[in-house]
């Protein structure tokens, strides 16, 4: 018989972070789950409204890198999992300003992992206690089209301020179960897509420009691949790695669907004419635009989840037509949700990074 745990799930608000709350609440509702959380930009209460007054759910705004509030959440709520999901997020706003990337991706995660540590060493939390570090392929830097996928011992080769920060967060989760016998675990998950994602995500702003009518600005040549997950096999991902994976490892999550930035666009474009016909601009592909390339653009990601299928039996049960479809609809269903972000920050934010276009 499975015993409640109690999770404190970090970025909650955010896209994965919310997916993952409500998955949860669905799956082991004898939970607790409290959801830290600073609402940044990309933050949104919103996400959990449904949660809100129900029991063992609660909402804490707050900094991870504020360590009396951690240490006062920690032991009041006697947590013994922390999923910690925050962090910036966005590899063209770490190209932009990066500082804010080094705060909460490195400092806060550092944050966290100090607390848990005194938590954990006070406490008898059990066997099951758990730092869950959620992160990223892209800390393992560029792939050429004949390398083979990343695996666990790819090295770390990070070429973004973003996934910098992220690889010196996982750095730090790793040696503290190395240094301090503290039970971290890091998954490295391939690029998520799915409802709740903030616009300025790739397949988030190409649904909503071709709602609008505005131009799809594409990167270089279109030619950068990325490899595709749709955010619930993420989610029952980290459940399975949660209950059963072994402490101290790391596992890559990916679905095995490498797609071309320029043949994913082009799905989109071509789900939108068949799913919203009053469209502004039809067929959508006219409004593809290639726009100068993103610096330091990683050319290949492909992640190979060998380990966690074969160790911890994990499989991803959407396929990525499905997922696309899925994610097209719910943005077509969603207009309340993403109208009021795309504020005038946001606006004077996409003016930057693509001009008028
Ligand atoms: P997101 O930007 O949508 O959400 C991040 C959340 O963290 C927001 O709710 C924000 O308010 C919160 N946050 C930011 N700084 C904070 C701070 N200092 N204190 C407390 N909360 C803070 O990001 P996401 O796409 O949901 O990604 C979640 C995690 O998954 C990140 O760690 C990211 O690196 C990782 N990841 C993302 C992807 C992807 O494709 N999106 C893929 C692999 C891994």
């Amino acid at each position: 018989i499975r015993s409640p745990r109690r999770l404190l799930v970090t970025g909650g608000a955010g896209f994965i972070g919310a997916n993952f709350v409500h998955y949860w609440r669905d799956r082991y509702p004898e939970d607790r789950v409290i959801v830290l959380d600073a609402l940044t930009y990309a933050g949104n209460r919103g996400n959990l409204a449904q949660l809100e007054g129900q029991d063992h759910f609660k909402f804490v705004e707050g900094n991870i890198c504020d360590r009396t509030l951690i240490d006062n959440l920690l032991s009041s709520e006697n947590i013994d999992t922390i999923a910690h999901f925050a962090a910036e997020s966005h590899v063209d706003r770490s190209i932009l300003k990066p500082g804010a990337f080094i705060e909460t991706n490195i400092v806060g995660t550092f944050t966290l992992l100090e607390a848990f540590r005194h938590h954990w060493n006070q406490n008898n939390l059990g066997e099951e206690a758990l730092f869950l570090h959620v992160s990223t392929d892209e800390v393992y830097g560029s792939l050429a089209p004949e390398d083979p996928a990343f695996t666990e011992t790819t090295p770390y080769s990070p070429n973004s301020p973003y996934s910098a920060s992220k690889a010196g967060s996982d750095h730090l989760a790793r040696a503290y179960y190395h240094t301090y016998g503290v039970p971290t675990i890091i998954t490295n998950c391939s690029n998520n897509y799915g409802s709740y994602q903030f616009p300025e995500k790739l397949i988030p702003l190409m649904c909503i420009n071709i709602l609008l009518g505005k131009p799809l600005p594409v990167y270089g040549d279109g030619q950068n691949i990325r490899d595709w997950l749709y955010v619930s096999d993420h989610c029952s991902a980290l459940d399975i790695v949660i209950h059963q994976g072994t402490r101290g490892e790391t596992y890559n999550i990916g679905g095995n669907n490498e797609v071309k930035n320029i043949e994913l666009v082009t799905q989109l474009c071509q789900l939108m004419d068949e799913l919203a016909p009053e469209l502004p601009i039809h067929p959508a592909k006219e409004l593809i635009t290639f726009v100068q390339d993103r610096p330091g653009h990683d050319r290949r990601y492909a992640i190979d989840a060998t380990k966690i299928k074969t160790e911890l039996g994990w499989t991803p049960s959407v396929t990525v037509n499905q997922g696309l479809r899925l994610t097209v609809e719910w943005y077509l269903n969603h207009r309340s949700w993403w109208e009021p972000l795309l504020s005038a920050e946001y606006q004077a934010y996409y003016r930057r990074l693509y001009g008028n276009s």
